[in-house]
């Protein structure tokens, strides 16, 4: 026996109705805000990953699927999107269209964690970043998204955990308060926030460990160290939220820790799904694409995770509309229906009609109860008595009337009663 890897799960196609439900409003909304698709490869140079998410950060210590392949290179399957749009940014020279340049991705995400509910090894991310543009409005536009998109998913009671966490002008300060902070409770601290405490102490806010948990009441706020610009910026962005009525909370334990993630940090908290409540994460990269060898251009994305918004979905009792399934069937009774039944499916498709086949030499009582539990409308039945007439027997499968229709009107008689 084989199973599918830890982590990984199969979009069986029971669950599928969410799965096109939840990307088509995806597209639907990036429509409705200008956003282009874009689509990067699965993997990517490890250094990408390294360089462009950082380390001291969970998904470079010890989430990264890396391998070397056959010609000896390190690859790494992406662990998130941001690093790899912005190569494909400096790569394709997009610095000289107009800015900002607004896209978006809907693909596979790969991070080696311990699974639980909502927290998968291969999971879906539904990924927008716009860049080249340093305006505020621009946070708000990319947090719209957020908004637009889960209130039309049918989410309620809709709020944003916010903050800032400055820029290389502030964040020396904050930084140097935050080690002093923690510095006093280092031997409280276990081997992994050490580390953090060593290079990217603001990654502590963020610790799951239960000992730095504890402390975080006590630490410095970003929020109290921001330069002008960077306080002007979030000052900014708060009045846009209150005037568009997006409710928002700060919360000073919302990090990136590095330097080229600047200002705005954001996400969103679904009910419902416990303790994975984040169904989306994002915030400004302006030093980023500098970082990884590109002109200086600022940006801001989020990543929202698709399973967990089904998740919520479904915990929240909201029905996706089904999906588009066969409503007719063709029944041929006999050897000498089969190729005028073929003939006959091949007519309806060409038509636009979606049609089922029955297979084999089953009865038509079997076949009309297969019919049924394929939720057909109408079994159009091939008997050696419809055949010499050029006709099909037209079966209602709700009322069980039966008709005789002439083979070269059975589109029209098909189209007049599907809808
Ligand atoms: P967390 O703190 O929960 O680990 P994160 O900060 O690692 O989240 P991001 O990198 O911001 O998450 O990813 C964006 C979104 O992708 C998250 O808000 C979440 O909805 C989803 N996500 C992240 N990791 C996973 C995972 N392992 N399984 C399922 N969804 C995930
Ligand atoms: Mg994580």
């Amino acid at each position: 026996m084989f199973y599918a890897p830890r982590g990984t799960q199969d979009i069986l196609p029971a669950d599928r109705p969410y799965w096109r439900y939840v990307t088509e409003q995806m597209h639907a909304v990036a429509a409705l805000f200008g956003l282009q698709q874009i689509d990067t490869p699965i993997f990517e140079e490890a250094a990408l990953f390294v360089r462009g998410v950082g380390e001291g950060t969970d998904i470079v210590d010890k989430e990264m699927y890396t391998f070397q392949d056959k010609g000896g290179n390190e690859l790494t399957l992406r662990p998130e999107f941001t690093a790899g749009v912005m190569r494909a940014y400096i790569e394709h020279g997009m610095h000289v269209l107009p800015q900002p340049v607004k896209l978006y991705s809907i693909g596979p995400i790969f991070r080696y964690e311990r699974p639980q509910a909502g927290r998968y090894r291969q999971h879906h991310q539904f990924n927008v970043e716009m860049l080249g543009e340093l305006d505020p409005a621009v946070d708000l536009e990319v947090m719209s998204v957020a908004w637009t998109l889960l209130t039309r998913l049918g989410y309620r009671g809709l709020s944003f955990q916010l903050n800032s966490t400055g820029c290389p002008v502030c964040r020396p300060a904050y930084r140097q308060a935050l080690i002093e902070y923690f510095g006093a409770y280092r031997n409280r601290l276990n081997e992994v926030d050490l580390r953090r405490l060593a290079i990217n102490p603001l990654r502590l806010l963020d610790s799951k460990e239960e000992a730095a948990q504890a402390l975080l009441d006590g630490a410095p706020h970003s929020s109290d160290y921001l330069c002008d610009e960077c306080a002007a910026h979030l000052a900014t962005l708060r009045s846009y939220l209150d005037a568009l009525e997006m409710p928002h909370t700060i919360n000073f334990r919302l990090v990136r820790g590095l330097d080229y993630y600047t200002k705005t940090v954001f996400e969103v908290w679904a009910e419902g799904i416990g303790a994975q409540a984040a169904v989306c994460g994002g915030g400004r990269y302006d030093k980023l694409i500098e970082m990884l060898g590109g002109p200086p251009t600022p940006g801001i994305g989020f990543g929202m995770g698709i399973e967990r918004v089904i998740l919520s979905l479904k915990q929240q009792g909201i029905q996706p509309p089904p999906l588009p399934a066969p409503r007719v069937q063709v029944s041929p009774l006999g050897e000498a229906a089969r190729v005028p039944a073929l003939q006959l499916v091949r007519r309806l498709r060409n038509a636009g009609i979606a049609a089922l086949l029955a297979f084999g030499n089953r009865s038509l009582k079997a076949q009309l109860k297969a019919a049924d539990r394929a939720g057909i409308a109408y079994t159009l039945i091939l008997g050696e008595q419809e055949l010499a007439a050029g006709a099909v027997l037209a079966r209602d499968m709700v009322s069980h009337a039966q008709e005789a229709v002439a083979l070269e009107g059975i589109v029209e008689w098909l189209r007049r009663r599907l809808t």
